[in-house]
């Protein structure tokens, strides 16, 4: 399965420069989207406890790679849209910085946790979430995205934790 040819390239999306990775259509194509999910749950069925979606894209992936492994979802969502006491972690962006919140009894203990999103840029989003993994006790297994952008360099800023990734753009 080559996975390229399912993710269509939106250039200057949402801004000029950017090119956007549009999953819309490989998640609207049956084999493609078994595939993505096949590959991450045949990988880490029995190494986890609960699946940590990421907001958005990253609850689409998780939520059936979690239903695939008979384990629990997680979520780490923007700020204020979870209800409940939430820890919250910030991290830079190019311009000024953004936040990420998780529920402060998201998952119980002790709890292996995969961590994932749609695609890894500069690892900012993903290092944010492993962060509030950590702060509620978690052991974080992996970081598991569909697409890595090679060039930012996001698996550096993850350091010592294992980055999965299915398809790299060098
Ligand atoms: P980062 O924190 O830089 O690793 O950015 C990762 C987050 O931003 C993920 O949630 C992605 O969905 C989104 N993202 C960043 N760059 C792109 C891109 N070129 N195409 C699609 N999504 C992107």
């Amino acid at each position: 399965m080559d996975l390229r040819e399912h993710i269509r390239d939106i250039p200057d999306f949402p801004k000029p420069g950017i090119v956007f990775k549009d999953i819309t259509t490989l998640l609207a194509n049956a084999d493609a989207l078994r595939y993505v999910v096949d590959s991450f749950a045949n990988q880490y069925r029995g190494r986890i406890d609960t699946v940590l979606g990421i907001e958005s894209r990253g609850f689409i992936v998780g939520s059936a790679v979690a239903y695939a492994l008979g384990v629990g979802l997680s979520l780490v969502r923007k700020p204020g849209k979870l209800p409940s006491q939430t820890y919250s972690a910030s991290y830079e962006l190019e311009y000024g910085t953004d936040t990420l919140e998780i529920h402060a009894d998201a998952f119980g203990h002790p709890c292996r946790v995969l961590v994932i999103d749609d695609l890894l840029a500069t690892g900012g989003t993903a290092h944010a979430a492993v962060e509030l993994v950590e702060r509620l006790d978690g052991e974080v297994v992996a970081c598991a995205f569909i697409v890595e952008l090679g060039f930012l360099g996001g698996r550096q800023k993850l350091g010592e934790c294992p980055v999965h990734s299915l398809v790299t753009y060098d």
